[in-house]
């Protein structure tokens, strides 16, 4: 694949013509593929207009709109690699990342102008604001598009130039800005095709955000190649997400656990109509087999497929291919996809390779891994060996079929008097039990100095949860696993911390304890 990412996913816009693209969730707004196309390209040629130059850094700062992707194409068509941004950070942790990309341009919308203008001044270095929408004193991007001016033909070379700068979820510590050229998005985005893709008719309801490098891919690169519509939600409230089902006829849905955690569990559930569902699709963080059965079976859906990657990798490596829901093996996150290599080492000796069914780190190998950190080469040499292995921090092991199963981060596992538990696994247990609604687990100490898995839970809503003691949950998960593996104290919390992308900030848990 030899094309700039805008070529890759818009190559073929104007043959959808009138069809929609995008369809805004909340008051019907439509963007047909034809404008999407002449959109990105005029635009692209006003930024060249006032200056954006090949090898800029833009950051794009939006909740999910129909601008969004529009604004991105733009942007990478003018030359620039585009840097996401949480449109939920706060001044400070913008300009941190204004700072840290040497970001020259921002785009963002008029509500978050406020926080926009204040991450500037904090930063420094940045020339322009300019808006999605409209508000006095910047250019917008309507602005923009009447300019007319000619294509900026800056010539990309697809595998050496910055596309986009997403930032990592910040899970483990600070978030890190993550190069990835226009070839290795675009190769990725082919990788996933027997996985990821829609087609014309198809509507794919666009709830995760684009500015995480999941969303981007599977919510607005696949879908816009494919000629499907996305309907777009800026943020994920149940009752709102279910009805945009219902009323735009959704047919497949791109989610993280949390979102299939609400659709098995939910009473609201039952009230919509969601028989336009074809499937859904999980990734970003572990998906329990059980939690993903019961999600499925409500909704009377082929198995929920799964995918597995990091920002680092493009994102994925592994996914259940459409074709193969129903006979891949339940809990699974997918088989390697082409191209790509994979080895899983052993966590006590990593040179040594582990064989089928046996679990360890698991490296990666391909044309997706990332082409570095941004200004921090210690990191990336730490990540990525001298033979282009990456090392993904990550537990899984593969069956003799090569289906992948992921079991937690090699960071999170506790270690119980020399025993290894996953919070993942307990995680997945407690959310089995009818009073519980929400479950995190994390490594905390005893008096004595031991690591013991400590669960935080959220009762369910209803009354009889109400009389859900410590005790009853102890014995729950007690009789249930190898004695190790007891969780040894609870408490109880309003709701999970989680990032956008749907994981447990554990981090934070541990802050309160
Ligand atoms: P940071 O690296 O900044 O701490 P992060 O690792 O959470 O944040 P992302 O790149 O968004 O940032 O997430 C990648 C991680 O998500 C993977 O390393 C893995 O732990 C987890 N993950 C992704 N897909 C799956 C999946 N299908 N099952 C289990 N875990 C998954
Ligand atoms: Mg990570």
């Amino acid at each position: 694949v030899e094309l700039p990412i805008h070529e890759a996913v818009l190559g073929h816009a104007a043959g959808f013509g009138d069809q929609p693209a995008l369809v805004d969730g909340t008051d019907g707004t439509t963007l047909t593929y034809d404008q999407l196309d002449r959109f990105h390209r005029r635009i692209a040629a006003g930024l060249a207009g006032i200056g954006v130059r090949k090898g800029d850094v833009l950051a794009l700062h939006s909740p999910n709109t129909i601008a969004f992707p529009t604004a991105f194409y733009a942007a990478t068509r003018a030359g620039a690699a585009v840097t996401t941004v949480h449109p939920l950070a706060t001044a400070e942790e913008f300009a941190k990342q204004l700072r840290d990309s040497a970001a020259r341009w921002i785009i963002t919308v008029s509500p978050l102008l406020g926080t926009a203008r204040r991450a500037c001044e904090l930063a420094g270095g940045v020339r322009e604001i300019l808006v999605c929408d409209s508000a006095s004193g910047h250019r917008s991007l309507s602005e923009l598009l009447a300019c007319d001016g000619p294509d900026p033909r800056v010539g990309i070379d697809p595998a050496e130039d910055i596309a986009a700068l997403p930032y990592s979820s910040g899970t483990t510590g600070v978030p890190k800005g993550v190069m990835l050229t226009h070839r290795q998005i675009a190769t990725n985005l082919a990788q996933l095709k027997p996985a990821v893709h829609a087609g014309p008719g198809d509507r794919i309801l666009a709830v995760l955000p684009f500015f995480h490098i999941y969303g981007l891919t599977a919510l607005m690169n696949a879908p816009l190649r494919d000629g499907a519509t996305v309907v777009v939600l800026p943020r994920f409230e149940l009752e709102t997400f279910l009805a945009a089902i219902q009323n735009h006829r959704i047919t497949g849905l791109y989610v993280a656990p949390p979102i299939v955690l609400a659709l098995a569990k939910h009473p609201a559930v039952s009230r919509y109509d969601l028989s336009s569902l074809k499937y859904v699709l999980s990734a970003a963080a572990p998906l329990d087999a059980r939690l993903a059965r019961a999600c499925s079976q409500r909704l009377g859906l082929p198995p929920i497929g799964q995918a597995y990657g990091m920002t680092e990798l493009s994102p994925g490596t592994h996914a259940v291919p459409l074709d193969r829901l129903h006979d891949a093996p339940a809990g699974t996150v997918g088989r390697l996809i082409a191209g790509t290599e994979m080895r899983i080492v052993s966590l006590d000796d990593p040179g040594k390779d582990l064989g089928a069914g046996e679990a360890g780190e698991i490296l990666i190998r391909g044309p997706q891994v990332m082409k570095g950190y941004l200004g921090r080469p210690d990191a990336t040499a730490a990540m990525i060996d001298p033979d282009g292995w990456l090392h993904t921090g990550d537990v899984g092991y593969a069956d003799a079929d090569g289906w992948l199963f992921v079991v937690d981060r090699v960071k999170e596992l506790i270690k119980y008097k020399g025993f290894q538990v996953a919070p993942a696994e307990l995680e997945a247990l407690l959310l089995t039990h009818p009073g519980i609604a929400d479950a995190a687990v994390i490594g905390a100490h005893d008096d004595d100095g031991n690591e013991i898995p400590h669960a935080f839970v959220v009762r369910h809503a209803d009354a009889d949860a109400d009389g859900l003691t410590e005790n009853d949950i102890l014995l729950y998960v007690a009789e249930r696993v190898a004695p190790y593996k007891r969780v040894r104290r609870i408490t109880f919390i309003d709701t999970v911390p989680r990032a956008a992308s749907g994981k447990i900030l554990r981090r934070q848990l541990r802050e309160h304890i």
